[in-house]
């Protein structure tokens, strides 16, 4: 089983590979910042990603015995909304009838979805050093599903299901063992009935509802109950949570500057456990808003409540 920890580009530094490395984290995770700025911190990523000295830290981590992915919030950038004047039937029909370039797009448009699987090639070739297990998701926030004539019979994961699968084929071209993750969270947490995943598309159930700080108690009990019925249906084969255990980013508002951070070290423990009983092959967790800026204001960050968590399941 891997572990794994997702930081926000402009927050690596060698400090940060080495505190992961020696602690034995397996894959560092890179997450530009997703909301509705989604399409532009992915553009900074992926000029970081042409600069020497940013190569230089994942030549590093990765010298160091980490492997690299990186997930994002891709929709947005995918199908440029600049191209709405033109093709406006690429995008997503709201629940009033009308075309719009708010979110995400329509995936029963062939063109445009040939267009993003296009551009979603593209970009994974530009991911540099990455596993081939890409994380292209929807835009963040729920309700963008698509409600024109073809789509509404599918449900939000099933259009997104839709897009994956065929956002994959299209890798598979230039990287045949290609996988990609579908994203379980929000209203995407729903278990896809009428399709099925291509062979490479993996579960990764990122359980978002559990931090809401004024819960909405139907929509976290919809978030367990999915869980088991998400993992039969895509099965355990490279099944993946995402979790939010050290994640800063969330606890701090993503507003700056970071709060000071503890994670509590037995419900992480036992939470590890049980995601390995389910047959979890990997368990990752943001841990964004804890690089240097964080290390100013309160010193090292403790990461080892996961860390620590993780090891113990080998013993
Ligand atoms: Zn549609």
């Amino acid at each position: 089983m891997k572990s794994e920890i997702l930081i926000h580009p402009e927050e690596l530094t060698h400090k940060q590979i080495h505190r992961m490395a020696s602690l034995g984290v397996n894959i560092l995770g890179i997450h530009p910042v997703g909301g509705n700025d989604a399409a532009d911190s992915l553009k900074q990523l992926l000029c970081r990603l042409e600069e020497p000295s940013f190569r230089a830290l994942l030549d590093d981590a990765a010298e160091h015995g980490l492997e690299i992915e990186y997930e994002m919030h891709a929709a947005s950038y995918l199908l440029p909304r600049e191209m709405f004047a033109e093709h406006p039937t690429y995008f997503r029909m709201n629940e009033a009838g009308e075309r719009v370039s708010d979110f995400d797009f329509c995936p029963s448009n062939e063109e445009g979805l040939a267009l993003i699987a296009a551009r979603a090639a593209e970009l994974a070739h530009k991911l540099y050093r990455s596993r081939h297990t890409y994380y292209f998701w929807m835009d963040d926030g729920r309700n963008h599903a698509c409600h024109c004539p073809k789509c509404r019979r599918f449900s939000a994961s099933e259009q997104q299901l839709i897009a994956l699968n065929r956002i994959l084929q299209e890798l598979k071209k230039t990287i045949p063992d290609a996988k990609m993750a579908h994203i379980a969270y929000v209203d995407r947490i729903e278990v896809p009935q009428q399709v099925k995943p291509e062979e490479g598309i993996f579960l990764e159930f990122a359980p978002y509802e559990k931090y809401m700080k004024d819960p909405d108690r139907q929509r976290q009990e919809e978030e367990q109950r999915a869980l088991p019925l998400l993992l039969s249906y895509f099965g355990t084969r490279d099944a993946k949570v995402l979790e939010y255990w050290l994640d800063n980013s969330l606890f701090s508002h993503w507003k700056k500057p970071p709060k000071p951070f503890f994670a509590n070290a037995d419900t992480v423990a036992a939470e590890v456990r049980a995601y390995a009983k389910m047959g979890f092959a990997q368990i990752a967790t943001f841990g964004c808003f804890l690089g240097d800026d964080y290390e100013a204001l309160y010193g090292e960050p403790d990461i080892t409540p996961f860390t620590d968590a993780f090891q113990a399941l080998d013993r």
